[in-house]
């Protein structure tokens, strides 16, 4: 029988995997190996997938997957560990005493290695409760005892073989940077699994150390471990620590230390028995490739490692060897040993290299691990049966949502006033202080006015991206996957598509990066490219602007029906790609777990502050760039023809002003008063409308009257143009073009929202044939929030498309379909508009 024929609470052992490739890797790797005992823990609101438990984790598989496990329902006499360890000691050569220590972090997802590393650096990394938070390696520098520590946060992974992304980074950082030391970060409450990585740094030769965290949790369970006895077992020694507490870090960089000068008696290398077969021809492979042409490769690699590997038939160790002048020679004969290994075993090279890796745990596990008798229901199995229940599973869900949004607008709308009046100040005391002049304007229109129109949305930022760090954290955000799996497989994608899709309504930029913890590249793309229409933070301004100006009731509807809007563009597309470019099949996934931890305070505030940082960074560099290319196009030429000459304008308005107030009586202090007051808002009033005409004749008015002629059929006029143009640096700039075209005075902000919202209701076409009509209606308004939902995202959302596609073309590509579906969508919305 196979596992997906088993009910929901019976247990079953593992009797064979079938599949292929990555799929079949995976699942061996998770610790889905014959002999292994499984139980059904659950199965989803839609049925599929069903939740398992296997080594005292849960995993998710889809019942497609779950059918290729075949598994017997009695129980199987234990295995039995044939492990002898191979006691080959070597201690190194005597090293020249060097100062610097590099050392790379390594472990599975979720064992804590940020959080080793923060404390261990004092950065501020992100920590994150599921897997694929740590997307790149983060180096930090930091002094100890006369040393200095290089220290490398690699991501998490399962295994150090190339299915993924993260595995080839960690890989290649180990054999490219060669680190001093490596650092195996272990959950200490889930041994079994996160030991797998461990053999194959064994198989690699190098330093260990482990760092057994979660050593909390080890100890909650009552699970009675000797590790110890395990460290001296397998030549690595061992440290327990408390990352979230920070325990244990001091011990385990003196450790570190102590192992760098090879003053440490644990520390041997150990080869893990495979069984005579396949020792025979790891010997035969390694003949072939230890000649000395070929020293510059062993050197570096462990020849051991490289010959496990090419009987696992990985391919990225048959390109490395490719180097070598006799590859062909070692290829042939890999090959023949695999042929005369799977003759002699009846199974595949890798299913058996794999199995042997989880008998030398157990048998290891099996003298120094003494589990708790306790058998109680874990906390988090309490919690799951609601959170992921079959009929709460969903409105948990989307009220927890509703709670982030809600929350992120109502409490951001205090700070975001502070952030307000503090521009307001500084534009201020810019003016008084400074001399009138280019200079001056630059200041206040294009870096303040910029800039600060966009920073005040910083308070929102912050709050929503602290609930998701909250979710994330607390491990709430795999059960969301989990739940959205069904529904996310309908549009081709899967559950792990569901969390960039949702980082998107925060920023596109991070939700774009986020698509790592995604293995198929298909689904990667395809999240990628659908992410610019999840309407993201920085486009909630110009909503704000229309709908206030627009829209006198339904306000929460029509903002609410712009992001629903958004996403039903997102899954038509989905749907499109999937039919147009990818029709290959879907390639399983296997989605763990994580137990429920209570985020500390600290870990959510250093991961919101993360994101401020990469926010602030944004605003400084790109929006900055923007903002004041924009105020230079605006600005110039000074000078251009007018058919009134508003300047003699001017002198003859305050003539006849003076006039007027010298002719008043001396003593009537309030008409005269009242008159200067009149005289400057009359003046002021000239100097506008001088200033608008200028402006449509500025460099950035000539392009916006260029473009027009396209934008005319959705009802926008040439100011909606430009603001269209500025809005490809970045959604938020386009209120604030709107704003300096509409001739806001900036230098009196707290007038400026509502001045330019009654300016847009009042603004009428001066010439054409649509001379005296209203520029705006509601349903231009609609038109426009459609378009700038809709189209080009921003220039960092196509750099970083560009950059995690790996290709400009499907930055290009963002580019012009965006933007074609925009004009189609607000051509429509326009056109069928118009008619009633
Ligand atoms: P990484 O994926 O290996 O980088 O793991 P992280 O450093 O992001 O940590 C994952 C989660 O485990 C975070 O929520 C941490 O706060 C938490 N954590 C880290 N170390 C410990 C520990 O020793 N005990 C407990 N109970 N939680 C920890
Ligand atoms: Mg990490």
């Amino acid at each position: 029988m196979n596992l997906f024929e088993l009910k929901k609470g019976e247990k079953a052992i593992i009797t064979k995997v079938k599949g292929r490739g990555a799929f079949r890797k995976r699942i061996l790797e998770m610790g889905f190996v014959s002999g292994q005992e499984i139980t059904v823990i659950k199965k989803a609101p839609l049925k599929d997938p069903v939740e398992y438990n296997i080594m005292g984790y849960n995993v998710t598989l889809r019942n497609s997957e779950a059918k290729l496990i075949e598994v017997i329902k009695e129980k199987i006499e234990e295995r039995k560990y044939n492990g002898v360890i191979d006691s080959n000691l070597l201690k190194s050569v005597a090293k020249k005493r060097e100062k610097i220590i590099n050392v790379a972090f390594v472990g599975n997802p979720n064992s804590g290695k940020t959080t080793i590393f923060n404390h261990a650096s004092h950065s501020k990394e992100r920590v994150g409760n599921y897997g694929g938070v740590t997307i790149k390696g983060k180096e930090a520098k930091f002094k100890l005892d006369n040393y200095t520590f290089n220290v490398f946060d690699l991501p998490g992974t399962y295994s150090i073989t190339a299915y993924t992304p993260e595995e080839l980074f960690v890989r290649e950082h180990i054999f490219e940077s060669v680190p001093d030391i490596v650092v195996n970060v272990i959950d200490a409450s889930n041994l079994e699994r996160n030991l797998y990585l461990t053999t194959q740094l064994i198989d690699m030769d190098i330093k260990v150390v482990v760092a057994l965290n979660m050593f909390d949790e080890l100890e909650k369970k009552g699970d009675i471990f000797n590790y110890e006895l395990l460290g001296k077992m397998i030549g690595i020694p061992f440290i327990p620590t408390i990352g979230s507490k920070g325990k244990g870090i001091n011990e385990l960089l003196r450790k570190i230390i102590e192992v760098f000068e090879d003053k440490d008696e644990t520390v041997r290398h150990i080869h893990i028995n495979y069984g005579k077969c396949i020792e025979r021809a790891i010997k035969a492979i390694q003949e072939k490739l230890k000649i000395p042409k070929n020293y510059f490769l062993t050197d570096k690699i462990s020849s051991r490692f490289l010959a496990i590997k090419l009987i696992e038939k990985d391919k990225a160790s048959k390109e490395r060897i490719r180097v070598c002048e006799n590859h062909e020679e070692i290829l042939k004969t890999s090959k023949k040993e695999i042929s005369r290994i799977e003759e002699a075993l009846q199974e595949d090279s890798e299913t058996l290299i794999t199995d042997a890796k989880y008998g030398f745990i157990a048998g290891a596990l099996k003298e120094t691990l003494k589990p708790s008798t306790k058998k109680r229901k874990r906390k988090s199995d309490i919690v799951d049966s609601f959170i992921t229940h079959k009929f709460w599973g969903i409105p948990v869900f989307i009220f927890l949502m509703w709670m982030t949004f809600f929350l992120t607008f109502k409490l951001g709308e205090y700070p975001m006033k502070w952030i307000e009046n503090l521009v307001e100040i500084t534009s201020c005391f810019i003016n008084n202080h400074m001399a009138e002049g280019i200079f001056k304007d630059l200041l206040i229109q294009g870096v303040v006015g910029g800039v600060g129109g966009v920073i005040i949305f910083l308070p929102n930022i912050m709050l929503l991206f602290f609930f998701i760090s909250l979710m994330e954290d607390s491990g709430y955000m795999a059960r969301a996957v989990f739940i959205m799996d069904k529904a996310m497989h309908k549009i081709g994608l899967h559950g792990k598509s569901f969390i960039p899709m949702l980082m998107g309504f925060g920023c596109n930029v991070p939700a774009i990066l986020a698509t790592r913890i995604i293995e198929s590249r298909r689904d990667r793309l395809i999240t990628m490219l659908i992410n610019p229409f999840m309407s993201c933070s920085a486009r909630l301004p110009v909503y704000i602007l229309f709908i206030s100006a627009f829209f006198v009731s339904y306000q929460g509807t029509i903002l609410f029906s712009m992001y629903v809007i958004g996403v039903l563009v997102a899954i038509i597309t989905a749907l499109l790609f999937k039919n147009l470019f990818f029709k290959k099949k879907d390639i399983p996934f296997v989605m763990e777990l994580p137990p429920y931890r209570i985020p500390t305070l600290r870990t959510s505030v250093k991961h919101m502050w993360y994101r401020v940082q990469e926010y602030l960074k944004k605003i400084g560099g790109i929006i900055l760039i923007a903002s004041i290319i924009i105020w230079a196009l605006g600005y110039f030429p000074r000078e251009v023809n007018t058919s009134v000459d508003y300047d003699s304008l001017i002198t003859k308005t305050t003539q006849e002003y003076d006039e007027i107030i010298r002719s008043t009586n001396v003593e009537n202090k309030e008409e005269i008063k009242s008159l200067e007051k009149t005289k400057i808002q009359k003046t002021k009033k000239i100097l506008l409308e001088k200033e608008s005409m200028r402006l449509e004749k500025s460099y950035i008015g000539q392009l916006g009257n260029f473009i027009e002629p396209v934008m005319r059929p959705l009802g926008f006029d040439w100011k909606l143009s430009v603001g269209i143009l500025t809005g490809v640096a970045a959604k938020e700039i386009v209120v604030g073009t709107l704003g300096v075209l509409n001739q806001v005075d900036y230098k009196k902000e707290d007038e400026n929202a509502s001045s330019l919202i009654v300016k847009l209701q009042n603004q009428t076409y001066r010439t054409g044939k649509n001379k005296g009509k209203k520029v705006f209606t509601p349903l231009i308004a609609f038109s426009f929030m459609i378009f700038i939902l809709l189209y080009f995202p921003c220039i960092a959302v196509i750099v970083t498309i560009s950059k995690e596609s790996g290709s400009w073309r499907w930055a290009a590509f963002t580019v012009l379909y965006t933007t074609a579906v925009a004009w189609i969508i607000s051509f429509l919305v326009f056109q069928i508009g118009s008619l009633f």
